[in-house]
């Protein structure tokens, strides 16, 4: 089977694929069989890549081990910073092809979306970067006698597992912070979008990283993912996607060897407009919130709370919005905004969501009556109204463009329903009244809150899930997203002033 393949886009743009594993900087063959990788939008094949098996997995841990021991550990933390930078330009000076190659991939859509993730990516590179050499510690002083000084050490070698709703930039978001902070990688994509990662192999040779820092995997959860999160030589694991797969990995962390864990999970979240905030801007946040990559964000504020006194008057202005705003269609138009969702798979599931709510729960549908006449895997903008909390539209995430609303009439209800979740990721409060405002975020279950804003998340700040929503202490960007990938050392110095001659 080839190792890379000269791929033509629909815009007419060719590239060379990478297809193989790509292990210690180069790409081989793997063992685990081939994963087939289709186009949403024109749901035909693109490629097909070397999937890993468990011994693969294990060939690039014993790299990523090797990597670290010789050289990683032995770079200097601005060296580090150094390839980190060039590495920066380098998704920016490839921002075309990656973005791309997420949008025949993924469906992104290229302008307005997959674009947006590869400047993202760039912007984090450089934030790590600069990280590298300042990676903060601690110093107590105890007594006269004695000061204890914590170091923030690396873990070794760690296991990543990441999704397919950002291919590139999810990945981005765990590598550069594992690598920032002085570990080895070991990274494993989606099987719905292995193409963008695998490209980025070639960056990493590029930008100059030593072989094994960065190992690239594409794989079966099943398979390449359980071998990751039970191998006996990975430190630790992070991983992004289902909650139930979540809890799985945490189960297989356990029996291995008690690996170090970082979950970010799914998402139910809530956007609450209250009676006097800008409605306008309300608006065009929810409505990004919900449909900006066809839904399918964790932190998809899929759950609209309306003031009963707003609620008729921001629907109106919602749909409005969104007939003009939210265009469904082909990722490589410029106008689009929403493309499909990533597979036949995804879009039955979703489908099957609006199916339940419209023959089973008898439930209103305010908007997404008319289908998409396209052949991809598309579901239209789609709004319940008058949802009832028993309702499963409700209560699962649906990860798709689809959002459920309801009415309250007191603060109080407001906040009992913005929390009313197994999940806590993300939460929308609109409001002027600044004390209004910033009681409802201190009461909201939630590890980011937006305020007058939704689902902007920047790479400075952390993100993170309350609840079901990820496993409690971890976060990704920001400073916690590289310390997450530290672990702590004291080190206690008796300096014996008392008894000892100078
Ligand atoms: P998933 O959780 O099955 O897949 C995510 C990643 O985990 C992929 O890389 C996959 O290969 C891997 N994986 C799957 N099973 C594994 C296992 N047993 N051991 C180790 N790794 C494993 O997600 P999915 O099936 O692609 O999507 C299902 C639902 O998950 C979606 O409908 C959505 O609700 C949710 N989801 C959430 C996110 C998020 O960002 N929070 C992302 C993707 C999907
Ligand atoms: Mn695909």
């Amino acid at each position: 089977m080839s190792l890379s393949e000269t791929i033509t886009l629909p815009d007419g743009t060719k590239y060379e694929q990478p297809l193989g594993l790509f292990i210690n900087n180069e790409f081989v063959q793997g063992t685990g069989g081939l994963i087939e990788s289709y186009s949403p939008h024109s749901t035909k094949l693109i490629t097909s890549v070397h999937a890993a098996s468990a011994e693969d997995v294990d060939k690039a841990v014993q790299v990523a081990r090797e990597a670290y021991n010789k050289t990683w550990k032995h770079i200097e933390p601005s060296d580090k910073g150094k390839l980190m930078w060039k590495l920066a330009d380098l998704l920016e000076k490839n921002g075309e092809i990656l973005g791309k190659i997420d949008a025949i991939d993924a469906g992104k859509p290229f302008e307005n979306n997959a674009l947006n993730d590869i400047a993202q990516s760039a912007s984090l590179c450089r934030y790590y970067a600069g990280y590298t050499d300042k990676v903060p510690g601690k110093y107590t002083q105890i007594n006269a006698d004695k000061f204890v000084y914590e170091v923030q050490e690396p873990y070794g070698v760690v296991g990543q597992i990441v999704p397919w709703n950002y291919p590139l930039a999810m990945a981005q978001w765990k590598i550069l912070g594992a690598i920032a902070a002085g570990n080895t990688v070991v990274i494993k994509s989606a099987e719905n979008t292995p193409l963008s990662l695998l490209y980025f192999g070639n960056l990493i040779i590029e930008a100059g990283f030593p072989p094994g820092v960065v190992n690239i995997i594409s794989g079966w959860g099943k398979e390449a993912g359980s071998a990751i999160a039970s191998h006996m030589d990975i430190d630790k694991v992070a991983f992004t996607g289902s909650t139930a797969v979540g809890k799985l990995i945490q189960q297989m962390a356990s029996a291995s060897n008690l690996k170090a864990v970082t979950l970010e999970c799914g998402g139910k979240s809530p956007c609450v407009v209250f009676e006097d905030a800008d409605l306008e801007s309300a608006v065009r946040h929810a409505s990004l919130g919900i449909f900006y990559n066809s839904g399918q964000n964790c932190t998809a504020n899929s759950r609209i709370i309306l003031h009963e006194s707003v609620h008729d008057k921001f629907l109106q202005l919602f749909k409005d919005y969104v007939d003009s705003n939210w265009i469904v269609g082909d990722p490589f138009d410029p106008k689009v905004t929403v493309g499909p969702l990533v597979s036949k798979v995804q879009r039955d599931r979703v489908q099957s969501y609006i199916d339940h709510g419209l023959n089973v729960e008898k439930l209103e549908r305010f908007m997404g009556n008319e289908p998409v006449k396209a052949e991809g895997y598309y579901i239209p903008p789609t709004v319940f109204i008058n949802v009832p909390t028993t309702s499963k539209l409700w209560k699962e995430e649906i990860f798709g463009p689809v959002a459920v609303v309801c009415k309250f009439s007191t603060y109080d209800e407001a906040l009992q329903l913005a929390n009313d979740t197994t999940y806590g990721l993300g939460s929308a409060v609109f409001s002027t009244n600044i004390k209004r405002a910033h009681r409802f975020a201190a009461g909201l279950q939630a590890g980011t809150v937006w305020i007058n804003s939704s689902n902007d998340e920047d790479v400075r700040a952390s993100f993170g899930g309350y609840k079901q929503s990820g496993e409690g202490s971890g976060r990704e960007l920001g400073e916690k997203g590289l310390l997450i990938y530290t672990q702590t050392k004291a080190v206690h110095v008796n300096l014996d002033l008392e008894g000892s001659k100078l």
